[in-house]
């Protein structure tokens, strides 16, 4: 089969390491328009789970993307100037940096033969016209999958909250939450480690807090300088760093959530970001990805009907990533609806934030939820157990 994969992330490139791996005759070529070893953002999280799935798929790759992760299972939570826990031990959780991921999947997809073209820009599907099968792993601004957006039945939704994907040199030990109150309003980061150098420090914040504090016209190092002292304390004195690479600049952005009700049109099938995103706070959106390479290659191998073979993709996939989604856009609105937590006393604030993915919590009183013990999910059951106060709370 001769397959393009438009984009070079972790969607295509996992994709076509698979295809390879389960045939070695087909002829895959990956287009990236960015220069090799060239990404956005910083680290991405990911959990156990997916390392045995990745083993399952291909041991060579999930030994090489362990080897280069770090490790926690313990969680920081800090309410400023109020209380502090560390909650352990928890699920363990591994980090890797972006380009060191990509860096890992492309030199396995190449010594499997797979062709990698850098800095190709497709920018629409005819230039790819002669492939038997077109994948679409051009992330959530997808060019081959915006001409048919009726056809796929695309809805995107913006966020409220504004958040930027920094780094820094701080290494966090612990995955880490820090919320701050300012006179305009809290804002909190997310800081885990991925690598011996440098951790991820998400910050987020509701609009009128950002344009409150002057974000919203401060140019980047002003920002990252207004940023540093706000969050001087779980920093430690550390710098924020807005640029993985020199030409890159840090963007204040809203998460745009995409779904798609169908996932493919003849021979033009979405992948990773293209296909859905899940918000940030659960750390998933990588894992989706490198999932739907797992579920499209089966389809692929299941049948020799094209259009079965996708529509089955698309129906399993769909259905398998279903409570993961849901569980983000909770997650979301958990940081959209803030101010209905933070000021519960903070044993309870923190257990709730354990409790973010649930879809009982938006829809009950924070304190009946609490009260009710609704703990259903699997992190929820641990923290209530574990919190242990590093500062008392007030
Ligand atoms: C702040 C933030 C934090 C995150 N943290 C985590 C986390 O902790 N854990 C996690 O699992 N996920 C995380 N994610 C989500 C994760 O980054 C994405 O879900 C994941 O990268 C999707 O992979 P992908 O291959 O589908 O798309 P991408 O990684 O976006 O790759 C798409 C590629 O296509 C290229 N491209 C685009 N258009 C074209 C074109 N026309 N021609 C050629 N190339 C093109 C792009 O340059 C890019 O390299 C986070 C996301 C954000 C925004």
């Amino acid at each position: 089969m001769k397959i393009a994969c438009v984009g070079g992330g972790p969607a295509s490139l996992y994709f076509s390491i698979l295809m390879k791996r389960v045939d070695p005759s087909h002829d895959i070529t990956i287009y990236e328009r960015n220069p090799a070893g060239s990404t956005y953002g910083w680290g991405v999280t990911y959990w156990d789970e997916l390392f045995d799935n990745l083993y399952a798929a291909d041991p060579e790759s999930a030994q090489t993307i362990k080897a280069n992760s770090v490790r926690w299972n313990t969680w920081d939570a800090r309410i400023h100037d109020r209380a502090s826990v560390l909650i352990e031990p928890g699920d363990e959780g591994f980090g890797i940096g972006r380009r060191a991921l990509l860096g890992i999947l492309d030199e396995r997809a190449r010594s499997l033969g797979v062709r990698v073209e850098y800095e190709r820009e497709i920018t629409g599907q005819e230039e790819v016209a002669d492939a038997d099968l077109i994948v679409a792993g051009d992330g959530v601004n997808s060019a081959l999958r915006e001409p048919h957006a009726a056809h796929f039945g695309t809805e995107v939704r913006t966020g409220r909250n504004v958040y930027m994907w920094l780094g820094t040199t701080k290494i966090f030990t612990s995955f880490t939450f820090s919320f701050v109150e300012t006179e305009h309003g809290w804002i909190w980061c997310y800081g885990y480690g991925f690598g011996k150098d440098h951790s991820t420090c998400v910050i987020e914040c509701a609009p009128e807090t950002w344009r409150g504090l002057g974000l919203h016209e401060t140019n980047e190092a002003d920002s990252l300088s207004l940023l540093e002292k706000l969050f001087a304390e779980v920093l430690d004195g550390h710098r924020l760093i807005g640029r993985a690479q020199p030409e890159g600049t840090a963007h204040w952005l809203t998460f745009r959530t995409v779904t798609n009700r169908r996932w493919f049109k003849d021979k033009l099938v979405l992948v990773g970001d293209a296909a859905h995103t899940t918000h940030y706070s659960i750390g998933a959106g990588t894992a989706l990805a490198l999932g739907d390479a797992v579920f499209l290659t089966e389809a692929l191998h299941e049948t020799d009907d094209l259009s079965q073979a996708l529509a089955s993709y698309q129906k399993e996939r769909q259905a398998a990533i279903k409570m993961t989604r849901r569980a983000a856009s909770n997650s979301a609105h958990f940081y959209e609806n803030l101010t209905r937590y933070i000021d519960l006393p903070p044993m309870q604030m923190f257990a709730l934030l354990g409790q973010r993915h649930s879809s009982w919590l938006r829809r009950l009183p924070p304190r009946v939820y609490y009260g009710a013990g609704w703990l259903g999910t699997r992190m929820a059951r641990l923290i209530p157990a574990r919190l242990i106060p590093a500062r008392a709370p007030e």
